[in-house]
């Protein structure tokens, strides 16, 4: 008798985290295959001509489809609780994707104030090139997103938690505000991943990922998907084959194996980043910390409810202005100085001169960017010698 094959219909998530997605040989590796491979080798012209007319299933060239990015596309989506995945090169390439795919000239979009800063830049900037006007919206004021809709409003594009505020918008009420004006609404996951928040449960039409972040979670590949119900991915498809920024196959590999560990990775990062939140708050030479985690902070109701864990990203006002911050930073021995997220190791950086630095003095300032602002982004360490490393400078402010 032949082992039959397990079915994953009503299997939980850990469970889909390492089985869905399947690439494999006739060869029966257990660790799915990796095809390194640009194009495939058809046995006669009938049937090239059936694989490019699509009469029959099956892979032409890879910038359509490969098998071990189909894999991670579609343990992704079983995650995301989505009918369909499509990767992408990178995060950013998923936002210009559905943004390219989904808007045409006259239409309008809008967008939560604090999105990453790319994000911002590529829809105000290159967006408005092509006719489609965007309006800024501060994430948690429900009545401003309320009256910021116009008839030709398309799209909504939200994230939360928020970086590097921690600001958590209730993606149940702006998918009930969304469809009201008949706008479809986008939910940035990649700092929450499907292992703490799965939009799509609540009511969002489509997940984004730069799977860069957790999804990697060790700093090595870029990359980025996009998640939801399969007209929208098809249409998202349909540009990525046109225009060309799909995922490498090596890249989709490391995101593969990475979706395996997730849960227990992005649950550590949370477990480390509550503890140096809470730590933070008891520093004097600290001014203030945001982390939704702290039952002060006032998402800290709705982020228990729509996350499972608040996550490994937070940041903190030291009193004083850029010069102490720069210091506390300046004298960390272990953390990197980097603007990068979602890595085993820890990161630190100094929003206002780095990540926020293009933003004008008043947008900083409505932001919340202030000068002795640092974010940091918790990563595996032993949780004392993060603290200690940030005591450093602490201490001597
Ligand atoms: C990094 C990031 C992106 C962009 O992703 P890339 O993979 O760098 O293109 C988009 N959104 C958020 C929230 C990010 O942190």
């Amino acid at each position: 008798m032949t082992k039959p094959e397990q079915p994953l219909t009503g299997a939980g998530m850990d469970t889909l985290a390492v089985r869905a997605g399947t690439c494999t040989t006739v060869e029966g590796e257990h660790s799915e295959a990796l095809f390194l491979t640009s194009s495939y080798v058809f046995r006669d012209s009938k049937e090239a001509a059936a694989r490019f007319s699509g009469e029959q299933p099956g892979n032409v060239y890879s910038r359509y489809s490969n098998p071990t990015v189909r894999a991670f596309e579609e343990r992704l989506a079983a995650m995301e609780e989505a009918e369909s995945a499509i990767a992408t090169s990178s995060g950013m390439a998923a936002i210009l994707s559905t943004c390219m795919a989904l808007l045409q000239v006259g239409d309008h979009v809008l967008c939560s104030r604090s999105v990453f800063g790319t994000t911002t830049m590529l829809l105000s900037k290159y967006l408005q090139k092509f006719g489609v006007a965007v309006t800024f919206v501060a994430p948690t004021d429900y009545d401003a997103w309320e009256a910021a809709f116009q008839l030709n409003t398309r799209l909504v594009f939200v994230e939360t938690p928020s970086n590097p505020l921690c600001e958590i918008v209730d993606i149940q009420r702006l998918a009930t505000l969304s469809h009201a004006h008949d706008c479809l609404l986008v939910v940035d996951n990649c700092f929450c991943t499907p292992a703490l928040q799965r939009p799509l449960t609540l009511g969002a039409d489509l997940v984004v990922h730069s799977a860069t972040k957790y999804i990697d979670g060790k700093g090595r590949c870029l990359g980025g998907a996009v998640a939801g119900n399969k007209t929208l991915t098809d249409e998202i498809l349909g540009f990525i084959r046109s225009a060309g920024p799909s995922m490498s196959p090596f890249n989709a590999w490391v995101f593969l194996k990475g979706l395996e560990t997730l849960r227990l990775r992005m649950e550590a990062h949370s477990r480390n980043a509550l503890e140096v939140a809470q730590w933070l708050n008891d520093q004097p030479a600290v001014e203030k910390v945001f982390y939704a985690g702290l039952e002060t902070h006032p998402g800290h109701e709705l982020a228990a409810k729509q996350q499972r864990a608040f996550g490994g990203v937070l940041s903190f006002r030291v009193k004083g202005g850029q010069s102490e911050a720069w210091q506390v930073i300046d004298s960390t021995q272990i953390l990197s100085l980097t603007a990068n997220l979602g890595d085993a190791k820890s990161t630190i950086v100094h929003p206002a001169t780095t990540t926020h630095g293009r933003l004008s003095p008043e947008q900083r300032h409505e932001a919340g960017i202030t000068d002795n602002l640092i974010r940091l982004a918790v990563g595996l360490e032993d949780v004392n010698d993060i603290q200690q490393d940030l005591q450093r400078g602490l201490s001597r402010l």
